[in-house]
């Protein structure tokens, strides 16, 4: 079967047969934009199925259907490891929502911090960056984007076997030791541009689940420091070990 160059997320389950409807903005893109017609293939997930070859029956400018036909890859689904991110400025905060998806972060927490930039997001464009980082890198999971919620909040709320990876940029210039680290399900914490404030490092420090670490010897910006924690987990614990 000819290999699908066009990836798209979609809602419906997926499977043998299943006939899948385009939204309008899909029909325009596959039809409109790239001359796709019927006889085609495009490549669907749905962050629960995999991935799978469907067919296109039927294409105009605004719907179209498409058929599966086989599966192409199994659902991969990415370790237990939560961002918490205290949102930014919103091309970096959509940025960091991009890369988590990329990383392979399961679950997206913006955080309310002391020093929070902004408080308020849009939860639904932060999940269509996260379905759109999904398409082009290939995965077939859609990490989900919560809500904006206050850090101290979701501290006081832990559960108890998840541990947090505090970066702490109090700690810049220290060796970041990740070797010793134990398994389970982990979440990683970013502060804002104005970092942490000392309530906010007090909180996260004495926390019985808290591993706190440096990043090496720069202070980085929160959107790097979201990503060189996402690398540096993945391949002590994650899915790169
Ligand atoms: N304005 C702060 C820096 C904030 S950087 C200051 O000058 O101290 C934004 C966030 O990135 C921090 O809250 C921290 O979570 C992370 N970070 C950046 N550099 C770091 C480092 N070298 N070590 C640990 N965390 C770091």
């Amino acid at each position: 079967m000819e290999r699908a160059k066009i990836r798209l997320f979609v809602e419906q389950p997926l499977g043998q047969g299943n006939s899948v409807p385009m939204t309008q903005p899909q029909a325009n893109y596959l039809f409109n934009v790239m001359r796709l017609g019927v006889g085609d293939v495009v490549a669907l997930f749905n962050g629960q199925d995999g991935e799978w070859t469907a067919r296109v029956v039927d294409a105009a400018k605004r719907r179209g259907m498409v058929v599966c036909e086989q599966q192409t890859l199994p659902l991969q689904t990415p370790p237990d490891l939560w961002l918490l991110f205290a949102p930014i400025k919103k091309a970096r905060t959509d940025f960091i929502v991009e890369k988590a998806a990329e990383m392979g972060a399961a679950k997206v927490f913006p955080v309310q911090t002391d020093y929070t930039n902004s408080d308020r997001i849009r939860q639904d464009k932060l999940q269509a960056h996260a379905i759109e980082a999904a398409e082009q890198c290939g995965g077939t999971y859609v990490p989900e984007v919560a809500n904006i919620k206050k850090l101290s909040a979701m501290l006081d709320a832990w559960p108890e076997d998840r541990h947090l990876l505090f970066c702490d940029e109090s700690m810049v210039g220290e060796p970041s030791r990740l070797q010793d680290l134990p398994q389970g399900p982990w979440a990683i914490v970013i502060g804002p541009e104005g970092g942490f404030s000392d309530r906010e490092r007090d909180a996260l420090r004495s926390h019985p689940n808290s591993h706190p670490i440096s990043l090496g010897p720069r202070i980085l910006r929160a959107d790097t420091a979201a990503v060189a924690a996402l690398a540096l987990w993945q391949s002590a614990l994650g899915d790169w070990a």
